[in-house]
Parts: C-alpha cells; sequence; structure tokens
C-alpha cells in the first residue's frame, strides 16, 4: 500500500514522501478515502496511529477549493474546526496542519487557553481557514464574538473520549450549535466505549466506522514488568531502578498532579535531573519541560495522565508507572508511548498492594498477565503482598493464589523474568 492509492493529491503526496513516510498507516488507509468522499467518520485511534495525518492531509485536498491568498478576511472563514481536548495536543495538530499544508494556501490558527487571548484574537481577526481549539478557549473567543463559525464544512473531534473524561461535553455541545447543520463530521478516539457510541450517534451522520487494530495493545516490541513494592519505597525504588539501569530518558507516570510535582523533586534532589508537567503548569513551562526532555537535558519527565496524553514524544526508551492509572485504558495509552515504530521499549510498573485490583483491570484488559520481578533491597512487606494473575488471565475471574516471591528470596530477578 502506498500513499497515492488513496486518492491524495500529488503534492500532499510528495510532502508525505518528504516527511519520510513510505507507506501509509492502518488507519490513514482506512480513514483517508472517506473523508476524502466527504463522508462522516468514526474511527478508533489513539496517539501514535498517525491518526492526525489520517485527517489533515484529507481535509486540506477537501479544502483546497477554498485557497486563496486575498487579503481579506472575509475570504478566509473558519471552515474546517478541529476540537482537541489539551494544549499539548492543540499544539501538536497546529503543527501537523502546518507541515502537511506548507503547499496549500490556507490559513492554519490554534487557540488554547493558559496564555494571553489577545494574540489569539488579532490571529482571527486576519481570517483562518483551519481552526485547531481546546473547547473552553474557543467559547472564550466565541463569547467575545472574536470567532464566527457559521461557515464550517468539517469538524473533528480529537481524541473524543478524552474530551469526554475532562467534562467538555457541555462545551462540545454549546459549540455544534453554532456550527452549520449541514457538515461533514470526523471523530477520532482511542476507545469505542458507550459513551463515544452515544455522542457519535448524535453529532456523526451515517459515518463509517473504522477500527484498526489498537497498536499498543498489539505491540510486541513493548517489554512489561510488574515490580511489586511497598507504597513508601516507590520513590527510592524508582531512583534506584533509573540509576542502576541507567535509563537517560524517562517518562514517569502518577495519578496527581502533587505526586507529580513530589516525585519530581525527588528524583531531582538525588541528581537525577527531573521535571513535572501537569495541568497547573503554565503553557510556557509545560513547552520547556518537554523540549529539554527531547534533547536530553531532562532525564526523567513525570507527568499526569491528562499531561502527557497527546504529548507526541516518540520511541521513548523507558516508561514507569509509577502508580497504576484509574481506568486501564489509560496503562494502554501510557505504554504506548514506548516501543513505537518498530523499537522496542520497557514499561515498568510500580505496584503496591493496594493496586492489586487496578493490575487485575489492565491484566484482563490485556488479556494476559504481566510478568514480575522483586528488586533486591526492596521486597514488598510479606504481609502485603498483591497477587499477579497466573498467565493468560480470562476474562471473566481472575485466576487467583500466584504468589510471586518470599520474603527469603532478595535475588534480583530482573534479568531472569519472562518477559512477554
Ligand atoms: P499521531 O498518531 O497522529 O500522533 O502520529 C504519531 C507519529 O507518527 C507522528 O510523529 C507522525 O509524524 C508519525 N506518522 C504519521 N504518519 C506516518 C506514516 N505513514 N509513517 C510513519 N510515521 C507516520
Amino acid at each position: 500500500m502506498t500513499f497515492d492509492t488513496l486518492g491524495l493529491s500529488a503534492d500532499l503526496v510528495q510532502i508525505v514522501a518528504e516527511e519520510g513516510y513510505t507507506e501509509p498507516t492502518p488507519v490513514q488507509a482506512a480513514a483517508i478515502p472517506h473523508v476524502l468522499a466527504g463522508h462522516d467518520v468514526l474511527a478508533a485511534a489513539q496517539t501514535g496511529t498517525g491518526k492526525t495525518a489520517a485527517f489533515v492531509l484529507p481535509i486540506l485536498d477537501r479544502l483546497r477549493k477554498h485557497a486563496n491568498t486575498s487579503f481579506s478576511p472575509a475570504r478566509h472563514p473558519v471552515r474546517v474546526l478541529i476540537l482537541v481536548p489539551t494544549r499539548e495536543l492543540a499544539m501538536q495538530v497546529d503543527e501537523s496542519v502546518q507541515t502537511y499544508g506548507r503547499s496549500v494556501p490556507l490559513r492554519p490558527a490554534v487557540v488554547y487557553g493558559g496564555i494571553p487571548i489577545e494574540p489569539q484574537i488579532k490571529e482571527l481577526r486576519g481570517g483562518v481557514e483551519i481552526l485547531v481549539a481546546t473547547p473552553g478557549r474557543l467559547l472564550d473567543h466565541v463569547g467575545q464574538k472574536t470567532v464566527n463559525l457559521s461557515q464550517v464544512e468539517i469538524l473533528v473531534l480529537d481524541e473524543a473520549d478524552r474530551m469526554l473524561d475532562m467534562g467538555f461535553l457541555p462545551d462540545i455541545r454549546r459549540i455544534i450549535e453554532l456550527l452549520p447543520a449541514k457538515r461533514q463530521n470526523l471523530m477520532f478516539s482511542a476507545t469505542f466505549s458507550d459513551d463515544i457510541r452515544r455522542l457519535s450517534g448524535s453529532i456523526l451522520n451515517h459515518p463509517e466506522v473504522v477500527e484498526v487494530a489498537a497498536r499498543n495493545t498489539a505491540a510486541e516490541s513493548v517489554r512489561q514488568l510488574v515490580y511489586p513494592v511497598d507504597r513508601d519505597r516507590k520513590e527510592a525504588l524508582l531512583a534506584h531502578l533509573i540509576a542502576k539501569e541507567d535509563w537517560r530518558q524517562v517518562l514517569v507516570f502518577t495519578r496527581t498532579k502533587i505526586g507529580a510535582t513530589r516525585l519530581a523533586t525527588y528524583l531531582d534532589r538525588r541528581g537525577l535531573e527531573a521535571v513535572a508537567i501537569h495541568s497547573d503548569r503554565s503553557q510556557p513551562e509545560r513547552t520547556r519541560a518537554l523540549e529539554s526532555f527531547k534533547t536530553g537535558a531532562i532525564r526523567v519527565l513525570v507527568a499526569t495522565d491528562v499531561a502527557a496524553r497527546g504529548l507526541d514524544i516518540e520511541d521513548l526508551p523507558h516508561v514507569v508507572n509509577f502508580e497504576l492509572p484509574w481506568q486501564a485504558q489509560d496503562y494502554i495509552h501510557r505504554i504506548g508511548r514506548t516501543g513505537r515504530a518498530g523499537a522496542t521499549g520497557d514499561a515498568v510498573s510500580l505496584v503496591s498492594i493496594d493496586e492489586t485490583d487496578l493490575l487485575r483491570g489492565v491484566q484482563r484488559l490485556l488479556k494476559k498477565a504481566i510478568p514480575w520481578t522483586v528488586e533486591e533491597g526492596f521486597v514488598p512487606d510479606r504481609n502485603a503482598e498483591p497477587q499477579p494473575l497466573r498467565g493468560g488471565a480470562p476474562e471473566g475471574r481472575p485466576a487467583r493464589g500466584h504468589h510471586y516471591a518470599h520474603r527469603s528470596d532478595t535475588r534480583s530477578r530482573s534479568r531472569t523474568a519472562p518477559r512477554s
């Protein structure tokens, strides 16, 4: 399969080649022809699947007829609205629009909260055809009458499941009321939950459904490992593992903002350069942290799920679940940060006794048990042992009673643990 069989125009195929993509990803191959044909699309795709190009490329072709270089703002109404849950994702989608759209004279813009609104207002006033926005800030602009959505032809809801998780449903509904009834709708979501199906039922019009194997669930290249450990030893274990294994670029997930900040401070004080990234940090702070992480100036990035969502950090060698997420699905999102594009990666989870049920949930979702190992010097209190499932946990009732280690067994087994 190549890009020129999908119906995209030659200049976009050329740009894709310049970007170094030799073949479309499954979601691109499946979605692009439908979008080009003007159909509504509901696609299951998470970050890392190439979903952004799957909608941006065909949208550019559909909009091309409107491309013009007039100086009049009236000639550049918003024709495409791309709603995203987070600022980071907004920035990344905007970057993709600029990259793929470099040969098409359409104006993109991005608006999100956490930064002054004035420069955004100025940009919107000049006329913008493709607008990437987080719902809250977009409604601020609507309230100030600095944006007009009455000529939108295509609506994209990116990471729709996350937008619902973050409580954006009322905002989304308000925004949709401002759009023309006749339009093309594209919805991308990592999962097809009941809520997502309900939302798509109310927004999409006879959608083409694109479901490609979630790349991350099947990623054989991600080695997963559980370290059972007492809760109050987790910080020390993490610092120990980073130093011992000489991990250079580690993304660590915590459940809470305060947990992220505390852990980053702990690691930093021990000479492991770490920064926390979460929704209380200002936008410039978050951007700076991400850049330093990408360049290697920072060794450990500690993030909450919300902050990490949509971050385009590819091919990370190490992802650590400092705490398991409340939602098993988030485990898949998290570990999807590693082992991308054929590279191998490690996904390590530090699991305390109180997280046993969460671990079960994750293993049920994966339909397999995650191998575990006990690190020497960090053997958990015997009375507080979690009970990992035996291999191939069934969907229904998990197998029980498989104790992982005896207290006397203090050898580190991380080298010999079975890996699947
Ligand atoms: P996304 O799922 O949209 O966040 O994309 C994940 C990453 O995959 C981005 O960094 C893209 O640059 C990259 N990508 C998109 N399409 C392709 C492709 N066809 N081949 C290889 N990489 C791609």
